[in-house]
């Protein structure tokens, strides 16, 4: 058996944001099954973080904790596990690792946390196994792992094409402030998709970003971009979670600048003025009795980044 390539520090922890979707329109499904999406991605301050350590060679093990970890599987149909794999696969080395993954975003919530444990993965293990690649080099095996992995690789403000996976950061200014109303349970994206297709979709025509929303990100301009916030599979995700819909409807009460189903559900972004505005709005949400619980975060922030161990 082929000795694994030298081994670098002892652990290596990483932490990856979650995103939401500013835009996500969604085109009519593809030969290959896929809808093509024209979407706008921000990263925000709610990170997953996988701690790598050395294991015996051809050993990927991993350990779930945190939020919604008892709904993760711990197997080889983990993100991050496939993500190890995929990594040494290309290498070409039976390479070990250990990888313990800290949840804070919930699971089937819209919010891609799956996704970044697996671009937290493949930073982690290239540093461990002393690979040397950075950011560029592993977006085409994010690609592979699934449409989200390459943003949460580059983090930031950026524009998705293909099924998302095609990722080119947007000119945009400014901070903006997000109140994330997270639902009781998640919507599995297929079902969500399925319904997207059965309500018949129109998608836009030229099928791209709108003009407006890239403006408002150019100028910083916050009151545009709550206008601006528009997502193809916010219907679908209402009507397999009618729940949903009062939530959506408080914005106006609760005088936020724009709301946004995140993804494909269940996660509802409500973009306010300031940080005092989200507090307020947090503690509202919180104690309307509408969702399970909420958060206060900001976008745009970094993608994967190695943390101190
Ligand atoms: P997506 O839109 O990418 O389907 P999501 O953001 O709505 O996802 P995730 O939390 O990423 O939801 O996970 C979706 C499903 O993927 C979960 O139901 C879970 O069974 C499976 N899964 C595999 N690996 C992971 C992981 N590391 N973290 C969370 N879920 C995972």
């Amino acid at each position: 058996m082929a000795e694994p390539i030298l081994p670098g520090p002892l652990a290596v922890r990483v932490r990856a944001p979650a995103k939401i979707n500013l835009t996500l329109r969604v085109g009519r499904p593809r030969p290959d099954g896929f809808h093509p999406l024209a979407t706008v991605y921000q990263a925000v301050s709610l990170y997953e973080e996988v701690t790598a350590s050395p294991a015996d060679p051809g050993v990927i093990e991993v350990r779930v904790t945190g939020e919604g970890a008892e709904q993760v599987p711990a197997d080889d149909h983990n993100l991050a596990h496939r993500a190890a794999r995929l990594l040494a696969y290309q290498i070409g080395e039976p390479l070990g690792v250990t990888l313990r993954i800290e949840k804070a975003v919930p699971v089937a919530a819209g919010l891609a946390g799956g996704s970044a444990d697996a671009a937290a993965t493949l930073v982690a293990c290239s540093l461990l196994w002393g690979l040397g690649l950075d950011h560029q080099d592993l977006l085409p095996l994010a690609a592979e792992l699934g449409s989200d992995v390459p943003f949460a690789l580059l983090g930031g403000t950026a524009v998705g094409s293909g099924r998302g996976e095609s990722v080119a950061p947007a000119l945009a200014r400014g901070n903006y402030h997000w109140v994330l109303a997270f639902a009781d349970g998640g919507l599995p994206t297929p079902a969500v998709y399925r319904r997207y297709d059965e309500l018949g979709p129109t998608p836009p025509d030229p099928f791209e970003v709108s003009a407006g929303l890239m403006n408002a990100l150019r100028n910083g301009d916050a009151e545009q971009l709550g206008r601006e916030l528009i997502n193809d599979l916010q219907a679908p995700a209402l009507d397999l979670m009618p729940s949903l819909r009062k939530l959506v409807e408080a914005a106006e009460e609760y005088r936020a600048l724009g709301v946004v189903v995140s993804g494909s559900g269940p996660t509802v972004a409500f973009l306010v003025a300031s940080q005092a505005d989200a507090v307020d709005l947090t503690v509202a949400l919180s104690a309307s009795g509408l969702c399970r619980s909420a958060r206060y975060v900001t976008g745009p922030v970094t993608g994967a980044r190695v943390l101190p161990t």
